[in-house]
């Protein structure tokens, strides 16, 4: 037992100490003790490690680690556990690195541990595993990605995915039966059977046994003998004899990925199978079934009851896919419908400009046709979610020469392109949900004009009408639970953090009570009387709102204003009951305010809901002219070509 690393140089990466020794040598320690539990980052770093090592000249590398196990496996509580949700950051900027021209291996976090697992099988250098205790599951995955494993007779082998419901195991499916053979493997991997450092010998998976304190020097004295062989020889060794061991791992993580989705279901999967069976979105003819409302409604709560996490939240679902189901060519609709009700792509809406909110008639961006496609100037203001939108649904001018409504044509604008700036706006409460968006030359395909150009008009109605029925996001169920609710949480609050206000907004009528108790206001009359007035309002609103329900069987009409109306006057209500109760403190945010600066929020975000998808005077228009039938407003510029319109 000779050799000893005399260090040259040393570098640390993540929870992976990497030297280069004298021989050749290079060592990876992972520092993880006692157990040495792994997640993507872990791996990630000690394929640096490893390529670091190559670069620097290692000739064979002996992987070690320290603590009492040489890795039981994966941490699905501690840091590992953010991995797998595909939340760690560090995680993601790897998987983004270790792209490298190769397709990435979907379904988030655990996709990405495989991008890092993988890049094990690359290096060129052998790898020589100091086993010292166990190495179970993924623990033993990364021994049978080294060349070769020295191992105590106490040492601890084992497979046991089958045990834990679990198919994920760095291609062992691959390595294992090279190994130990065919039979061996099958035999360890279906029963998930411990054996020990002696038989791991007897059947090949150990090359060497020593004891404890010779471990690491024996794991040292075989990398010394191949460094010291001929180097380009022993790689060309190692290439021809793991010739195409890096692709069959590579097909057999991918394998593993999906066969694990059937007993781990991602939200993505969950997403996928709903949208190809048809139960995403039970009433619409695509990733649908064409159901009537009522029994579309009997499966949302059947999935609801099952725990089933639906399609996404956010403008897409709501706003977007119902106007391209109404208006949109079969190529829109099966471009972008089913990427939308999977969560592949976001939306934002692309309608109001500095000149033209209420008389949205009056929008100025051009369109002009060019070449194949349409070239886009101008300005949008007010635009919800743009700066992380994919793509945008787009009111665009294009035609001066007719009155305003008929020169207009909608557009699904892609968004990441060099002709388009989003600048974010900063609001009075603080958010920044809104955008200013410019287009400088911005290109729009040509197939991507929803409905005919100039008929734009008629699809901003039917996107109003819905924008006015859109309530806030739903919150998830009591009842979820499990790895699918978790991802589809944390993707619904990603995509909800443009509207994280919004409960505000509304006025938040759940809080006065408790408030009013809180402060002591609940016996006070006038407090109680504008309580009442309060209730009042809500009940109202909602019964207007079934009954318009029902009376319209689930199509949209001018009735909503009636609903957006009354949001409206409830959110305004409450806000003036809160500031009777709260009084000047209601004004306070930071620490020590009421409800953690709750109060002062609403405070602040009730007048956007006067605002947002059409104003209280707008709404009462429409009822006025569109439901009461009364005449209709006065516009001289509807009916001039809009050349000779004065606007802005
Ligand atoms: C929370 C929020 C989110 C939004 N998100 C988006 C988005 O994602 N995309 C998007 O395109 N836009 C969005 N908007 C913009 C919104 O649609 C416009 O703000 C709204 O249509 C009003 O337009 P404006 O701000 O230009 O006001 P103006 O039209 O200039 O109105 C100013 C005032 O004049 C009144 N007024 C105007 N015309 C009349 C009339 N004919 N009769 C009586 N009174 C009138 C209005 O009621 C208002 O009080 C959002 C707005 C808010 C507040």
């Amino acid at each position: 037992m000779s050799w000893e690393v005399v260090s040259l140089a040393t570098r640390t990466f993540g929870d992976v100490t990497a030297a280069v020794g004298s021989e050749y040598i290079g060592t990876a320690e992972i520092n993880r003790p006692p157990d040495n539990f792994f997640d993507a980052d872990l791996i990630g770093s000690l394929a640096d490690a490893y390529e670091w090592l190559q670069r620097d000249g290692a000739r064979a590398i002996v992987l070690s680690s320290v603590g009492k196990n040489f890795c039981a496996g994966a941490d699905f509580t501690g840091r590992s556990g953010q991995s797998q949700s595909g939340q760690s950051q560090s995680g993601q900027s790897r998987s983004m690195q270790s792209q490298s021209g190769q397709t990435r291996m979907s379904n988030g976090g655990a996709g990405e541990l495989y991008e890092q697992a993988f890049r094990l099988f690359q290096v060129p250098v052998p790898v020589v595993a100091a086993v010292q205790g166990a190495a179970v599951g993924g623990g033993l995955g990364l021994a049978c990605a080294a060349d070769f494993r020295v191992a105590r007779p106490q040492s601890r082998f084992s497979a046991n995915f089958a045990r834990i419901g679990l198919h994920q195991g760095f291609a062992l499916t691959v390595t294992l039966p090279g190994i130990v053979g065919q039979q061996r493997a099958t035999e360890l991997l279906y029963t998930g059977r411990r054996i020990d450092g002696e038989e791991a010998a007897r059947i090949g998976l150990a090359d060497r046994l020593v004891d404890a304190e010779h471990l690491r020097a024996a794991a040292g004295d075989l990398a010394a003998e191949i460094a010291s062989a001929a180097p380009l020889a022993v790689r060309a060794i190692r290439a021809t004899m793991r010739a195409g061991l890096a692709d069959r791992a590579r097909a057999a993580m991918e394998r593993e990925l999906s066969e694990q989705q059937k007993l781990w279901p991602t939200a993505d999967w969950w997403r996928e199978l709903l949208a190809d069976s048809g139960w995403a979105c039970p009433t619409w003819p695509i990733c649908g079934r064409s159901l009537p409302a009522a029994l579309g409604q009997v499966v949302t709560d059947e999935l609801k009851r099952a725990g089933i996490p639906g399609p996404p939240d956010g403008l897409g679902m709501m706003l977007v896919a119902p106007v391209l189901l109404e208006h949109g060519s079969d190529d829109l609709k099966q471009w972008f419908i089913r990427p939308t009700v999977t969560g592949e792509i976001t939306w934002c809406q692309l309608f109001s400009e500095p000149g033209a909110g209420s008389d949205l008639a009056g929008l100025q961006a051009r369109a002009t046709p060019d070449g194949d496609g349409w070239l886009l100037t101008g300005q949008k203001v007010w635009s919800t979610g743009a700066a992380t939108a994919d793509f945008g649904l787009l009111l665009a001018r294009t035609d001066w020469e007719v009155p305003k409504h008929q020169g207009i044509t909608a557009f699904v604008l892609p968004m990441r392109q060099p002709g388009v700036v989003v600048r974010p706006l900063r609001q009075m409460n603080g958010h920044s949900s809104f955008n200013e968006v410019f287009f400088d030359g911005a290109r729009i395909p040509a197939d991507h004009v929803i409905g005919e150009p100039g008929g734009g008009w008629a699809v901003a109605r039917t996107t109003l009408a819905h924008e006015r029925r859109l309530a806030a996001f739903p919150r998830a169920p009591a009842e979820a639970r499990g790895r699918a609710w978790r991802e589809a949480i944390a993707e619904r609050t990603a995509a909800a953090e443009p509207h994280k206000w919004y409960p505000q907004r509304a006025g938040r009528p759940d809080l006065v009570i408790p408030q009013a108790q809180a402060l002591g206001k609940a016996a006070d009359p006038v407090v109680r009387q504008e309580i009442a007035r309060l209730i009042e309002l809500a009940w109202s609103a909602r019964w207007m709102a079934d009954r318009t329900a029902a009376a319209r069987a689930g199509k949209n009409g001018p009735e909503g204003s009636l609903g957006k109306l009354a949001s409206s006057r409830i959110a305004q209500q409450a806000a003036r009951v809160h500031t009777m109760i709260a009084g000047a403190e209601g004004l306070l945010a930071g620490p020590g305010s009421l409800l953690g600066g709750i109060i002062a929020e609403i405070l602040v975000s009730v007048p956007g809901i006067s605002i947002a998808g059409g104003t209280d005077e707008i709404q009462r228009n429409i009822i006025a002219e569109r439901i009461l039938g009364l005449p209709r407003e006065p516009d001289a510029s509807a009916r001039v070509p809009f050349r000779e319109v004065r606007a802005g």
